[in-house]
């Protein structure tokens, strides 16, 4: 069996994090190293690598967490708006093999991303 990535074993709670959210289908808690004044990760419980590999079956799951981040941005005080970034492949620079949605805010952001 592969080993576990780090955000399994904070969904499993062998590594602690700062839960903002938690239902049964998903967790978010802050970044270990944040970007913004606020950056959170909003990610599926359900083991899935990178958006390349949803399957038909993860439509609802993934239409879940699209309505969980606006709320959650409303109750983290996000008031004049946010970024969600998913990094998708090395390009893309993903460094975790589980899908995150990085929810960030508090700051001006600037366009084009880096
Ligand atoms: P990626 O680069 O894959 O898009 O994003 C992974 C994110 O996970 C990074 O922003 C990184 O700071 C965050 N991260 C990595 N390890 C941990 C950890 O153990 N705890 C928390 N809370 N965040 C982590």
């Amino acid at each position: 069996m592969s080993e576990k990535t780090i955000f399994k074993k904070i969904i499993d709670r062998e590594i602690p994090a700062s839960v903002v959210y938690e239902d049964e289908q998903c967790l978010a808690f802050h970044d270990v190293r944040p970007e913004a004044p606020t950056h959170v990760l909003v990610i599926p419980k359900k083991e899935i690598a990178s958006l390349n590999h949803l399957t038909a079956e993860d439509e609802a799951l993934i239409g879940h967490l699209w309505s969980v981040i606006p709320r959650l941005a409303n109750e983290l005080g996000l008031k004049n708006g946010y970024r969600v970034v998913v990094n998708c492949g090395p390009d893309a620079g993903q460094t975790v093999d589980h899908l995150h949605f990085h929810l960030l805010g508090g700051r001006n952001m600037t366009w084009p991303p880096g």
